[in-house]
This record gives C-alpha cells, sequence and structure tokens, in this order.
C-alpha cells in the first residue's frame, strides 16, 4: 500500500490518500501489445498468452536475427574444418587461403585455447585452427589432451 499526496495547481497539499493501491488496482489496464483490457492478476500485463509471446518475440527479433547468423556463420566455418580435416587429417599445415576461398569467416569463433608456445587455437565448437606463420593454419580438433596440455 502506498501513500499519496495530491497537490493542487499551486503547488500546496490538499489530500492524502491511504489506499492508492488499491486504488490503481481498480483502474483497467490494457494489454502491451493489443491494448485490450487485461483482467486477473494485478502485474499482468497482456490479455493472453498469444499476445505475450508476439511481444516478446518483436522485442527479441532483432537480437534473434543476429544470432542466427552468427550461428550460420559457426556452423558454416565448422563445416569447412571438418572437410579439411577428413581430406588431410589433423595438424596439417593447410595454406590459410583454402579456408579464405571457402568462405571461412575468421572472426566468428565459440572459444579460443591459448596455447604455452604459439598462438592461439580458435575453435567453431568442436574443431579449431591455430594461425602458423607465412600463412598457413593447423586443423586442430578439440579433444581432452587440448585442455590438458596447453
Ligand atoms: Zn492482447
Amino acid at each position: 500500500m502506498n501513500d499519496c499526496f495530491i497537490y493542487n495547481q499551486a503547488g500546496s497539499f490538499v489530500w492524502f490518500v491511504t489506499r492508492y493501491h488499491s486504488a490503481m488496482r481498480t483502474t483497467p489496464k490494457t494489454c502491451l501489445l493489443c491494448s485490450k483490457p487485461v483482467h486477473g492478476r494485478a502485474d499482468k500485463k497482456f490479455c493472453n498468452d498469444s499476445c505475450r509471446n508476439l511481444y516478446h518475440n518483436q522485442l527479441n527479433s532483432e537480437t534473434n536475427d543476429c544470432m542466427r547468423s552468427i550461428n550460420r556463420y559457426l556452423r558454416n566455418n565448422r563445416r569447412i574444418l571438418q572437410g579439411i580435416l577428413q581430406q588431410k587429417g589433423p595438424f596439417q599445415k593447410i595454406p590459410q587461403q583454402v579456408l579464405q576461398t571457402s568462405g571461412f569467416q575468421f572472426l566468428y569463433y565459440t572459444h579460443q585455447q591459448p596455447r604455452s608456445k604459439g598462438a592461439p587455437v580458435f575453435y567453431c565448437y568442436d574443431l579449431g585452427y591455430r594461425l602458423l606463420k607465412s600463412g598457413y593454419v593447423h586443423i586442430v580438433p578439440l579433444n581432452e589432451r587440448n585442455y590438458l596440455f596447453q
């Protein structure tokens, strides 16, 4: 229950309402999406589940679009690494140009693992690469050993 002071236009106190909160509860609320009246609990914001879902979907759609395209890059990167790995095997020197011409996006990776020697390994999920000097990469599959011996 909140107290509410009501002032006149001159700014002097004219009224004191002790049941402000219950007075607010009787005020009809409208749905945040469709503006229809909302009935039920005092903290209810939507007229039904459909409006609530649509409202939140619209709110998150920009974020979802961004996440979707990043996930697409990550999956594509992993697919390229997997293809090279199946052809050449792990830890083979591959020209970085091979990844670039396949559409590999070097900006996107899920995590990186620093190494005590040399460049870190950048992973796209369970497959990674390590940039070597002179424009080559090693394709590195993630396994327990990668975590144990950095
Ligand atoms: Zn609604």
